[in-house]
């Protein structure tokens, strides 16, 4: 039998971002009682890197900014395979929650008369993006934090949870293990809600932290969960390419959305030169219109470079390419050349984007207020996740809940950037609700002990195999520089097939890796069990992707190039059978009522 400690709570809160923070504190103001896990200490979650800010319709910047037009921006940046109900909660919620926030103690930035500053970003029609300058993420966490923390939240931090357990179809709990001393938890809940965010740790270049290894993903698809959307990941279009230690460091949009111009090595502003046909009536087609857009000329389209991020992501790979790249092979992104235009530029720049001032200046010795960046894609999010009810945020299975990035259906092909923070805040309450409710209803389950001797061997597995053989992160690197080559930007048929055959293979070496010392302090342990997530995680992004036989959003297909009406109608489902394999099906999305038909037209 191996040692653990119980703990029950009535709700489970698995990750302690923006979204598990926001779920944890309305199921407690349920009066349930609540356990929050987290990997890192609890502040410290991905969400905390957030820099441009939260999108929603507050209206605050341009009085023709509404849920509709949020709502209308959102789909067409899904390019329509987005789950519709989630689309509409979202964008009609989402102010209520910022104003909530807001009410919670966070400090945004102010316009003149001192409501809520918004600003520009990619996709969204009007200035629509709540922010505190480039550290929007930091803010929010603080704030729930803050509030969360008078709850009676229990928080269980640097904790990694590898199973969750059942009692027939229903979660009933989970087992992890400490991060600092080894040792093995249970908790006993009558509901689950994951909230673990990205898997970015699956490619080489990406501007997710270590946390990022699509647990929460694999959690819900080894329990029973359905998947969807996995072959939409979304590419950033500007990382830091240079110095190499910090290459996939985002750089906000919100550098773009104050003026900032990407430019190739012939100083040519070529996002001009591709402006696709359903953002034409949209986009500027000359700089001047472009710049006046970015100081709040109301008459002015948007720049290209506010293109939704898969259109500029490509367009930058095309450049880089096609030899017009920089030396270190990305494209200039320049916010200094802002200083033909406006007096006080460089303070002006540092005080709209100090996080970003002091990135460069500290990790590449450059100052952004006198030159250009060097910027290139980088694996930012995941569209994809579990599948979940849109009112209530459960999945297929009874008791398991999910919200935030880990959980699929508001972005469809594209995630429009500020819609994740808004997403968090708006589905990580209703998760967080619906679970209270849930629990409220329901008995213990009981968890039967073969699950958790079960749980317990596989997690010492790797000490079981010792120091012989391959180490954790050889298998690890593998897999990131294989995802990254032929899963990545660009895809085709034969590529990811041979990524499949190397799935296979890394799964192997992944089940023969050993580590040697304790379950004290040991991160080669703690990389050993992240394996399987992540090998997971790649294998229903490529088998995915082979199935979506056309090109949509983040999913670009040179052996497809086009969209295919028929692929608009579906998504791509991956579900765990019987015999362990993964079964890849197409599921027909629910028909878009009438009203929201109408909106989206009128929004054209
Ligand atoms: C640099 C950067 C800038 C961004 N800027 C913006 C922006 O301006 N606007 C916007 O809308 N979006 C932005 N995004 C995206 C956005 O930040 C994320 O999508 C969002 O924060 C995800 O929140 P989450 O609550 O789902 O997950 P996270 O905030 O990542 O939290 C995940 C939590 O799960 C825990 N966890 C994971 N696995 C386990 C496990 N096995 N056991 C226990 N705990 C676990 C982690 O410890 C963590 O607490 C940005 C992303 C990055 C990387």
């Amino acid at each position: 039998m191996p040692e653990y400690q119980t703990h029950e709570h009535d709700v489970l809160v698995i990750g302690a971002g923006g979204a598990g923070l926001r779920a944890a504190i309305e199921a407690s103001a349920a009066g349930v009682s609540v356990g929050l896990v987290c990997k890192s200490l609890l502040g410290k979650a991905h969400t905390v890197m957030a820099e441009g800010g939260i999108a929603a319709a507050l209206a605050n910047v341009d009085d023709r900014d509404s849920w509709k037009v949020h709502f209308a921006d959102t789909m067409r940046g899904g390019q329509y395979v987005n789950n519709w109900r989630m689309a509409e909660l979202h964008a009609r919620e989402a102010p209520d929650r910022v104003r909530e926030l807001e009410a919670w103690g966070a400090m945004f930035d102010r316009t003149a008369d001192g409501r809520i500053l918004q600003r520009n970003f990619g996709g969204h029609r009007y200035p629509r993006l709540a922010h505190v300058g480039d550290r929007t993420g930091l803010e929010m966490i603080r704030t729930l934090q803050d509030h969360g923390i008078h709850q009676g939240i229990d928080v269980h931090m640097e904790c990694t949870v590898t199973r969750l357990l059942k009692d027939g179809d229903r979660v009933v709990g989970a087992f992890g293990y400490e991060r600092e001393r080894g040792r093995f938890k249970l908790f006993r809940a009558k509901a689950v809600v994951l909230a673990t965010g990205g898997v970015g740790r699956a490619f080489k270049i990406t501007s997710n932290s270590w946390e990022y290894t699509g647990d929460g993903h694999t959690l819900a698809y080894d329990a029973g969960a359905d998947l969807i959307d996995m072959e939409f990941v979304q590419f950033h279009p500007t990382g830091m390419v240079w110095p190499p230690s910090v290459r996939g460091i985002l750089v906000t949009e919100g550098v773009r959305g104050e003026g900032g111009v990407l430019r190739n090595t012939a100083q040519r502003r070529f996002m001009f030169d591709e402006i696709p046909d359903n953002y034409k009536s949209q986009t500027a087609d000359n700089e001047e219109e472009g710049w006046r857009y970015t100081q709040g000329d109301k008459n002015a389209r948007r720049p290209p470079e506010l293109l939704t991020r898969d259109h500029v992501s490509r367009c930058i790979v095309r450049e880089i390419k096609e030899g017009r790249g920089t030396p270190h092979g990305g494209v200039y992104l320049d916010i200094s050349w802002i200083k033909e235009r406006i007096p006080n530029a460089a303070e002006h720049i540092k005080k709209k984007l100090p996080s970003m001032y002091h990135q460069f200046k500290q990790l590449a010795d450059i100052d952004i207020t006198k030159e250009p960046m060097e910027v290139g894609p980088t694996t930012h999010y995941i569209m994809g996740g579990v599948q979940v009810d849109a009112d209530t945020q459960m999945s297929n299975v009874p008791g398991l809940f999910a919200a935030g990035e880990c959980a699929a259906g508001i972005n469809g092909a594209n995630r429009l950037g500020g819609n994740s923070l808004s997403d968090l805040l708006v589905f990580g309450k209703r998760a967080g609700e619906f679970a209270a409710k849930f629990a409220s209803k329901e008995k213990p389950g009981s968890i039967d002990n073969r699950q958790v001797d079960e749980a317990a061997r596989h997690a010492l597995a790797p000490f079981d195999r010792g120091t012989g053989g391959e180490g954790p992160y050889q298998v690890q690197y593998a897999l990131q520089e294989m995802m990254q080559d032929l899963v990545g930007i660009v895809r085709n048929e034969s590529e990811m097939k041979r990524a499949l055959e190397g799935l296979g293979g890394l799964r192997k070496r992944a089940a023969a890796v050993g580590v040697g010392g304790h379950r004290e302090y040991n991160p080669g342990w703690h990389a050993a069990l992240d394996l399987h997530n992540l090998l997971t995680v790649s294998e229903a992004i490529t088998r995915s992707a082979i199935e979506r036989r056309e090109s949509r959003g983040g999913h670009f297909r040179d052996d497809h190039p086009d969209k295919d009406a028929a692929f608009g109608t579906l998504n791509i489902t991956v579900r765990k059978q019987r015999d362990g394999g993964m079964a890849v099906s197409r599921a027909p999305l629910p028909p878009l009522p009438e009203e929201l038909k109408k909106i989206i037209e009128e929004m054209k």
